[in-house]
């Protein structure tokens, strides 16, 4: 089957018009109760990757997650003093102003910037923007080079991983994230989306280790069966 994408203004407003018919009319009274402000819970951190969406992941209503998508999933670490930083002002808004109860960084498979920062690690260009943004996951990539028992075909899947966990430590150098999570008010987790099979994979916090989520699939199973 061909999917035709949208790569005009018509398409999306043809797009618009579907989401009116169908979505917004099942949702009508929520968008209408949501008017006067938001209260998530949730604080999703993901890549802008097309294919990792988290709110179809996660299958989440309007207004259920406060998401950031950014090149990688990155968080950078908590820094003084001003600047533009559009991930950490989300997170103060997140934590200190809706005051979320759970923030996820959701990493997933193929991911280009990830790519981005192993083909830095071998003086290849990556571009001016991205090459210093996916520095951000620089330790981590580190650490799967230098790690003998990892072959290089498992590079790529092992610093996405690797990189949520970066993520999550840089999450607890904010002082209002430590401070929320030391109170037992805020969650931190992690999770990698495998984008071919549609699995979601779930980190251990002790280990770093990701595990798959097992979902009831039963058509799916029967196809299986055939
Ligand atoms: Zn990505």
């Amino acid at each position: 089957m061909t999917i035709e994408f949208a790569d005009d203004a018509q398409d999306l407003i043809d797009g618009y018009r579907r989401f009116r018919a169908s979505r917004y009319r099942e949702a009508r009274d929520l968008f209408s109760r949501l008017r006067d402000g938001q209260q998530p819970a949730t604080m999703i951190i993901a890549c802008a990757d097309s294919r990792a969406d988290p709110a179809m992941i996660f299958d989440a209503a309007p207004g259920e997650l406060f998401t950031v998508r950014n090149v990688a999933a990155l968080v950078p670490p908590y820094e003084e003093g001003g600047g533009l930083h559009g991930v950490s002002a989300a997170l103060e808004f997140a934590v200190t102003a809706l005051k979320v109860k759970q923030i996820v960084v959701m990493g997933h498979g193929g991911c280009g910037g990830i790519a981005a920062s192993i083909a830095a690690a071998a003086d290849r260009p990556v571009g001016q923007f991205i090459a210093p943004w996916v520095e951000l996951a620089a330790d981590a990539r580190d650490a799967v080079l230098r790690n003998e028992t990892i072959p290089r075909g498992d590079w790529q899947e092992a610093v996405e991983h690797g990189a949520v966990g970066q993520s999550l430590k840089n999450l607890m150098s904010f002082p209002f994230v430590r401070a929320a999570f030391e109170r037992g008010q805020l969650s931190l987790d992690g999770a990698w989306f495998s984008i071919g099979k549609g699995e979601l994979h779930w980190r251990d916090a002790d280990t770093g280790a990701f595990t798959v989520v097992t979902a009831d699939d039963p058509q799916l199973d029967q196809d299986n069966k055939i």
